[in-house]
């Protein structure tokens, strides 16, 4: 029955950047969909830790600085030997730096880029070759933005990563789907994170932004669970290299 493709009892998912925000609000969405969780952090997931375990789902928290990738191998390791397998790649750890193209430094170019673009395709590589050798599939979710599709302002790093990422998006769904891999994206609106503070504390931007979105309000980090548990399920198997937007009508206006 249809409500049975979207039970993900006892799959195994690593989720880039839980520690809050939205990799927080997915990481939960999932374990409540019946997900184990492996969270790849920088800093301590405690508090995502304590509500996946509280709906009775493990979780396994890795300290891994993703602006490199040496230490990608090592994440695959410590999945496979703690779970014996890995079902989905949720890459959402992410980073912004705000500044006049005119004035923008190669430091913040070069940092957000790692982190958004270069990791997340060097983390859906390895996982894509232990999803072939467990002749299992797998699902592959990127977490693209508005700025996969727009321009933006003062974010010229972070509007290359996400357009980078949605045609990467694009190009591995290709390549993977034979294998039964989904890759596929989601792009969040203006949500309620850090990663907005700045611009919601920036009363004019605030207003103009909250003006345009039709569902007249800032999303949330639970607004993203829906679509995450699709687009991890057997209920997408045939949706490959789309991104969802989650954005209250922004893009729609
Ligand atoms: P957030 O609250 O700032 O969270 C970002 C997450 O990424 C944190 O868990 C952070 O962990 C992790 N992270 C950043 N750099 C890392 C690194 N070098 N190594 C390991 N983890 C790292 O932001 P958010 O809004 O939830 O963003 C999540 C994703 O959604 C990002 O890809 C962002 O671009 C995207 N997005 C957000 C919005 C929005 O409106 N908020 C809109 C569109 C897209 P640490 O705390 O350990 O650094």
């Amino acid at each position: 029955m249809i409500l049975n493709t979207f039970n993900l009892q006892d799959k195994v998912a690593i989720v880039t950047g839980c520690n809050t925000g939205l990799g927080q609000g997915m990481a939960v969405g999932l374990a409540q969909a019946g997900c184990h969780i492996i969270g790849v952090n920088r800093s301590d997931a405690t508090e995502t830790q304590a509500l996946i375990e509280s709906l009775g789902r493990r979780f396994l928290g890795l300290h891994v600085d993703l602006a490199r990738t040496e230490d990608i191998p090592g994440i695959i390791d410590k999945a496979v030997s703690e779970f014996g397998k890995i079902d989905i790649l949720v890459n959402n750890a992410g980073i912004i730096r705000r500044n006049d193209a005119i004035d923008f430094s190669a430091q913040d170019w070069d940092d957000v880029m790692s982190v958004n673009l270069r990791t997340a395709f060097f983390m859906s590589q390895a996982v894509a070759r232990q999803f072939i050798a467990q002749r299992s599939g797998g699902k592959i979710i990127n977490i693209a933005s508005m700025l996969s599709y727009q321009g933006g302002v003062r974010v010229p790093s972070y509007t290359a990563s996400k357009s980078g990422l949605l045609g990467l998006t694009r190009l591995l769904a290709n390549e993977w789907a034979h294998e039964n891999i989904n890759v596929n994206a989601i792009a969040p609106g203006y949500m309620e994170t850090n990663n907005t503070e700045a611009l919601r504390c920036d009363e004019q931007r605030s207003r103009e932004i909250l003006d345009r979105i039709p569902a007249a309000r800032w999303g949330l980090p639970e607004d993203m669970m829906g679509s995450v548990v699709f687009l991890a399920s057997r209920a997408s198997d045939y949706v490959n290299g789309h991104s969802l937007a989650v954005d209250g009508g922004w893009l729609a206006r």
